[in-house]
């Protein structure tokens, strides 16, 4: 995964969406993510419309988890789109080479192994037999009496006969026809959580709830994630803004850091001083999933933001207790 992309994963975990999507995908809801055919629109992705309550933001989202690399995708289908109405009812028409009429009558061609006689299956019927025009012996046993050699078409239209027909492309629904050049086709794609991003998100995630109860417990209103508006006018998000009594204007500012590699990095104390420059609150805490770097330490200690290091819930909620008193 690259550098950037992970500090695009770590916004997309704080985004709710994402979050319930992906909390699907943690609870074992979905294994693999696989579209439900719709005759009209297509493949649609119902479990995530659901989340985002539209078509299009649906597939939007799974796009941006992808290239965030959260999910992988495998291709599942191709779809093809009438380039004049955007149906995806399309059929295929098999049609004559000369007149291009469809209506075209498909038969096998049977060859009589004794005498060698081809010709289409309907000239050899007689009732439930089979019976060869030229010599008139029954043709009893397949690939003994008789093979078949291959389809022969026949044209409804004009009369013509060919092996193979043109294939061309009916709209269903503005009965339009096309051919290959016209037609818009789309790749459609299921899609599974990446191993890497699992461990991220369920991270981070595992903690936010246990933290939630505890702050709760001592009569705190959390909410998670929340936005608050600054000085400057911009809208800041936090993982969690925790305030106590309503009238109390001090709130506690939350944020979490994980990382995969030893440490977490200055990176997520300069994010949360710009913020709490903004937004003043009375305290910020920063929680180091599975601990901080001196630096980064240092820091936070000279920007007022108070560092929790943890590896688990209980180590959390410990040593949050201590530096809360
Ligand atoms: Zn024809
Ligand atoms: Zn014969
Ligand atoms: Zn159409």
């Amino acid at each position: 995964m690259l550098k950037t992309s992970k500090a695009e994963r770590m916004e997309l975990y704080k985004d709710r969406q994402t979050q319930v999507l992906l909390g699907k995908f943690l609870n074992g809801e979905i294994d693999r993510l696989e579209p439900d055919y719709d005759p009209r629109s297509g493949y649609r992705y119902r479990i995530v419309e659901e989340v985002v309550s539209d078509q299009t933001k649906a597939e939007a989202l799974l796009d941006r988890l992808y290239g965030a690399g959260i999910l992988e995708r495998k291709l599942h289908d191709k779809i093809i789109f009438c380039p004049k109405c955007s149906s995806a009812s399309i059929s295929i028409h098999y049609c004559c080479p000369y007149c291009k009429s469809y209506d075209i009558q498909k038969s096998s061609l049977i060859e009589h192994v004794k005498c060698g006689y081809m010709d289409i299956e309907a000239n050899f019927r007689r009732g439930d037999k089979l019976v060869c025009p030229k010599c008139h012996d029954e043709l009893r046993k397949p690939e003994i009496d008789y093979r078949r050699a291959g389809v022969w078409c026949t044209c409804k239209d004009c009369g013509k006969s060919f092996d193979i027909p043109v294939a061309a492309l009916f709209c269903r629904e503005c009965h339009g026809d096309f051919t290959f050049e016209d037609i818009v086709i789309k790749d459609v794609y299921s899609y599974s959580i990446k191993k890497e991003a699992k461990e991220e998100a369920s991270l981070g995630w595992t903690l936010i709830g246990p933290l939630r109860q505890f702050l709760q417990e001592n009569g705190f209103k959390v909410d998670a994630p929340s936005f608050l508006k600054g000085k400057s006018g911009a809208n800041h998000m936090f993982d969690i803004v925790a305030r106590k009594g309503d009238t109390a204007k001090k709130v506690t500012v939350i944020d979490l850091a994980t990382s995969t590699q030893p440490a977490v990095s200055e990176q997520p104390v300069i994010a949360l001083f710009a913020k709490i420059f903004d937004v003043s609150p009375g305290n910020a805490y920063l929680i180091a999933i599975p601990r901080m770097t001196e630096n980064a330490k240092k820091m936070a200690e000279l920007y007022n933001i108070q560092v929790v290091e943890a590896r688990n819930e209980k180590e959390l909620i410990k040593t949050l207790k201590e530096k809360m008193k």
